[in-house]
């Protein structure tokens, strides 16, 4: 206790509740257990001690609105800024360094179109309906892909663009998976039709324009630029992890692409509107190294499953099987298939490999929260983390290209003639095998990775994701900087939750050396931080990102269009917003007893907020005293429990090819004209688009080429 007192004195108000909190939530696991009652009291009278000096806090925070930039790089797994030096990643440091760090947990699965719309929905996949990158939709008969536009396919989620727009917040992106469709009649009101051929120099300096042009614009009542919101994608280092892993020399270069890409960034902005600006850099997911030896072959006699009998959806990570009822090349699904049907099938599945997991939909595991949504086949199959399956043919245009079949032949009539049903399954397996040789496979002369037969299995070789989202590997990089966020270069770490008392921040030498580190940059150091780096749903950026926008998205309050903003599954509690942002930022002023998700909504009045602050601070405190006080009762109650079960219950997963089909029809539906703005765009910016001028003839030309996966 006297230790706590005499280091406080040493440290900021944040520093403080987190050490406090970390302090209690050590004496509560050490001691908790024999002596609940005389350990309640210590962690009572600690925590009381924190109210006070945190209430105390400065009153001259700024809110934290301004302009903010959502950027993400594909796949870049958390590790990868510990894997090098500082010095050869200057710009992505920096903004570590002159922000906060932590990273992001992805949603199930753990593909790329799932996870950039739960990061700007804030909803889990199961409730915005984009569940994989290639799925089937039973009600509408359709299967949608990564060229897939229709509103109908992304409507079950409202992107952030939406909601500040709905706010009257300007929003422009360049490349964000769904920006080009229409959601609640809105886009942003400026995108560009998806081409991978733009070099990363011609996004950088559209948005630097952006950038200085929503700098300027000055709200007159505070006196500081307007909120305004900007997305920018990036497609490395992921094609880089699929083609060599995420170990090799490729990704580390392809890492130092996207350093330079933000530099470039910063260069063209300028100090004064880089720092006016929060800059949020995210990613989808991790990357996970493949093998030869990790292959699952599903056709393997020894197996015995039909699966020539069956639809499948998906890729060589996650799989999605539904009854086939017709021939293959019509009425290729249907949801009739029972549970009792879909139980015995995944039962079937599991049983094939070791390092395969198959469930029924209503199965899968809570924790995945994937069960909920139509589009989930009525059975989920995963490979174990590393792991790629192969051996069921469904890709059937693939399986014809490679067999020099025409696309009208039967390939039923092929696979009946074929004695052991398989062969055309083993035709495809002879890429499937990953040959690991570090060779350019699966990537064009950009380092993008193209769409080709050739990438059937060959782009898989290297790495891949998908899997449990659980799974260290599958984290990704988050890092924030600017009027919103603390500005001490702190690397969170601990974990989130009811033993909310081991997440706290470290700061200086101890976020770069603290897990022992001699020799920084080496991919063993990097997979330690990255163990230990905080991670938080990537459901909770919505929100992060909204705060900096000085968006009010209580599900109980009313936006200026009328209606109230969606309901998301990320929660931004208040342990986080005492983490990432600055002290007292993103909490609500007023009366005390305000409630804790009143904690999104910056206070807007510089006069008299500090008031408002000291109250709102105690409120966090009474939440985090109570949080604390309730975990202490469970430890006490149940001895210590591992928080992290589900770091740990990640054994069964997998991983599955992308089929890149686009052979189904897609379904057009009529679209509103959206608003358009050409100012500071470059010369794709669209005029009165509409969806007819965007059909799929254009979009599967050659100049839009699918993102990767
Ligand atoms: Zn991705």
């Amino acid at each position: 206790m006297e230790e706590g007192i005499f280091f406080t004195a040493q440290i900021s108000g944040r520093e403080r509740l987190s050490t406090f909190a970390a302090m209690a939530g050590a004496m509560a696991r050490s001691g908790a257990a024999s002596r609940p009652l005389s350990s309640l009291l210590v962690v009572t009278a600690a925590l009381a001690l924190a109210a006070s000096v945190v209430g105390a806090a400065d009153a001259e925070e700024r809110d934290g609105v301004a302009p903010t930039l959502l950027i993400s790089f594909d796949g870049f797994r958390a590790s990868y800024l510990d894997a090098q030096p500082e010095s050869a990643l200057p710009n992505l440091n920096a903004l570590w360094r002159e922000g906060v760090r932590a990273s992001l947990y992805p949603r199930f699965i753990s593909k790329t179109f799932p996870n950039h719309y739960s990061i700007v929905t804030g909803l889990d996949e199961e409730h915005h309906g984009i569940v994989a990158n290639h799925m089937w939709d039973p009600n509408m008969k359709a299967e949608f892909t990564l060229r897939s536009k229709g509103t109908e396919w992304w409507n079950e989620g409202e992107p952030i663009w939406v909601t500040a727009s709905r706010a009257d917040v300007r929003t422009k992106t360049y490349f964000w998976p769904g920006d080009e469709v229409v959601v609640n009649n809105r886009r942003p009101d400026v995108f560009f039709p998806y081409d991978s051929k733009t070099t990363f120099e011609e996004r950088v300096d559209v948005v630097a324009t952006w950038m200085r042009d929503a700098n300027a614009k000055i709200d007159p009542n505070t006196r500081r630029p307007s909120p305004s919101f900007m997305a920018l994608y990036f497609e490395e280092p992921d094609a880089a992890g699929h083609a060599h892993g995420p170990y090799s020399a490729q990704v580390e270069a392809a890492v130092r692409r996207v350093d330079e890409a933000l530099g470039r960034l910063r260069d063209a902005v300028g100090d004064g509107p880089w720092n006016d600006t929060n800059v949020v850099v995210v990613a989808d997911h991790g990357m996970a190294p493949l093998s030869p030896t990790r292959v699952v072959n599903l056709g393997d006699d020894a197996c015995g499953m039909n699966f020539t009998s069956l639809f499948v959806t998906g890729d060589g990570i996650v799989a999605h099987l539904w009854r086939r009822s017709g021939p293959a090349e019509q009425n290729p699904a249907d949801d009739g298939m029972t549970i009792d049907e879909a139980r015995a099938t995944a039962r079937a599945v599991t049983a094939c490999h070791p390092n395969v997991t198959a469930w029924a939909r209503e199965d899968v595991p809570p924790r995945l929260r994937y069960s909920d949504n139509a589009r989930i086949g009525p059975v989920v199959v995963a490979a174990d983390v590393g792991y790629l399956m192969c051996g069921y043919a469904s890709f059937d245009s693939k399986v014809r290209r490679r067999l020099n079949l025409d696309e009208s032949s039967d390939l039923a009539t092929a696979r009946a003639s074929d004695p052991a049903n398989w062969a055309l399954a083993h035709v495809a397996d002879a890429g499937c095998a990953p040959a690991c040789v570090g060779g350019d496979a699966g990537t064009d002369g950009d380092g993008v990775e193209k769409e080709s037969d050739d990438s059937m299995y060959a782009d898989e070789c290297g790495g891949s994701h998908g899997y449990d989202n659980a799974a260290p590997e599958m984290r990704a990089v988050f890092l924030a900087r600017g009027p919103l966020f603390r500005s001490d270069g702190a690397r969170l770490v601990g974990e989130l939750g009811y033993e909310s008392s081991e997440a706290e921040a470290l700061v200086g030498d101890d976020a770069v050396t603290s897990v022992g580190s001699v020799h920084a940059g080496t991919t063993r150091d990097a997979e330690r931080w990255q163990a230990r780096t905080l991670a938080f749903d990537n459901t909770v950026v919505r929100s992060v990102v909204a705060t900096g926008l000085g968006l009010d998205l209580d599900p109980a309050s009313v936006m200026p269009d009328g209606a109230p903003p969606p309901r998301v599954d990320g929660r931004l509690d208040e342990e986080l917003v005492n983490l990432l942002f600055r002290d007292g930022v993103g909490v609500r002023s007023g009366p005390s007893g305000d409630g804790a998700r009143g904690a999104l909504t910056p206070d807007d009045d510089d006069d008299g907020g500090g008031g408002g602050r000291d109250g709102t601070a105690r409120v966090a405190v009474v939440g985090v005293v109570g949080a604390i006080v309730v975990g202490a009762i469970v430890v006490a109650a149940r001895g210590y429990v591992r928080r992290g079960d589900a770091n740990s219950a990640y054994a069964k997963l997998g991983s599955v090819f992308e089929p890149g089909g686009g052979d189904a029809e897609e379904t057009e539906i009529e679209m509103p004209e959206v608003r358009v703005e050409g100012e500071s765009a470059g010369p794709r910016v669209f005029a009165s688009l509409t969806e007819g001028d965007d059909g799929e003839g254009e979009t599967s030309g050659g100049g839009t080429a699918a993102r990767t996966s």
